[in-house]
């Protein structure tokens, strides 16, 4: 017998990573998954449902799914299955119990006011089984609710979705949601929308074609301070066991209370036991910075500065030209 099955989680809680893994396992058995997701807008919009560790994967709109042949269907995933309407979580119970299809919905279970959504209400309602998927707040209890932040805030009304808005959503425990308490110093890796850090990244790098060369494949972190972006950093793998620390800025406000010196740190930990040694290229007036976390210098690159920024980075009157290079061995 075929089952209908929610696994409801918070923000971030890898439902996505887990909806596109349950269809790999699928497909390593030879067999069908069908990955389904709402339409949110009536734009054609990308059929691909995307985490936010990187993980990506085709998909059909559940709008479509009447125009789908289902023989030889294994299974049926739907993601972002808090969208779905009534009816359309009727259509997937008649196909649990009418074409012994089984179907997997992974969703939010409330909304940024912590009211049901829609498919969430009737998936508790009519799901054989209904499963969690835990994360934590930033504290330490487990996340419930899915704050809206929006320019650092946490805010409580608006309307259930917004669609093509800058808000953003973060995973907190039923207190710190109620409170509006964001974590008051927090690194995140940023792994979608990596372009709408490009002012603060052109602070440390003014060249944007430079950036582009390595944001892409490059790993972008964030620090927050209560909620706000203080300091990005970029590293990047170069292989051969080096990993280069680069782009190191620090929003203007927040200046002279050690946010970077605390980001680099924290990435120099995560560098541990990934590489033999990290590297970071930078002008002479920003060595000591780094020489306080243990670099040393590794070589020079002559020019380099002179020869790829137009206009020239002129710092503190002086024009910069040539890149020391420093060097931190990982032990
Ligand atoms: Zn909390």
């Amino acid at each position: 017998m075929a089952k209908l099955y929610f696994r409801y989680g918070a923000m971030g809680s890898s439902k996505t990573a887990n909806a596109i893994m349950v269809q790999y396992n699928y497909q390593e058995r030879g067999q069908n998954a069908l990955m389904l997701k709402p339409r949110l807008d009536h734009r054609d919009g990308e059929r691909i449902v995307g985490s936010r560790s990187g993980l990506s994967a085709p998909c059909r709109y559940i709008e479509e799914l009447d125009d789908i042949d289902l023989s030889g269907c294994n299974c049926i995933i739907v993601d972002e299955a808090q969208f779905l309407t009534k009816a359309q979580v009727r259509q997937l119970v008649d196909l649990v119990d009418n074409r012994d299809i089984p179907v997997i919905c992974y969703g939010l279970r409330a909304d940024f006011q912590g009211n049901l959504f829609e498919g969430s209400t009737w998936l508790m309602a009519w799901a054989d089984t209904v499963e969690e998927i835990k994360t934590v707040c930033w504290c330490g209890r487990k996340a419930t609710f899915n704050a809206r932040v929006m320019n650092g805030r946490v805010v409580k009304s608006g309307e259930q979705i917004l669609l093509g808005g800058n808000e953003s959503y973060v995973a907190l425990c039923r207190k710190h949601w109620a409170s509006g308490a964001l974590a008051p110093i927090e690194v995140r890796r940023i792994s979608q929308g990596k372009r709408a850090y490009l002012p603060l990244l052109m602070e440390a790098d003014p060249s944007e074609r430079m950036i582009e060369r390595y944001l892409d494949s490059g790993e972008l972190y964030v620090l927050l301070a209560d909620g706000q972006t203080a300091s990005t950093a970029v590293i990047q793998d170069m292989g051969n066991g080096v990993i280069e620390l680069c782009n190191i800025a620090t929003a203007k406000e927040y200046r002279g209370r050690g946010y970077a010196s605390r980001l680099v740190r924290q990435l120099l930990s995560l560098c541990h036991g990934r590489c033999e040694r990290v590297e970071v290229g930078t002008d002479e007036g920003t060595v000591p910075f780094y020489e306080r976390f243990g670099f040393q210098r590794a070589y020079v690159r002559k020019n380099f500065f002179a020869e790829n920024y137009d206009p020239p980075i002129v710092e503190n009157g002086v024009t910069l030209k040539d890149m020391q290079v420093l060097s931190l061995k990982m032990h």
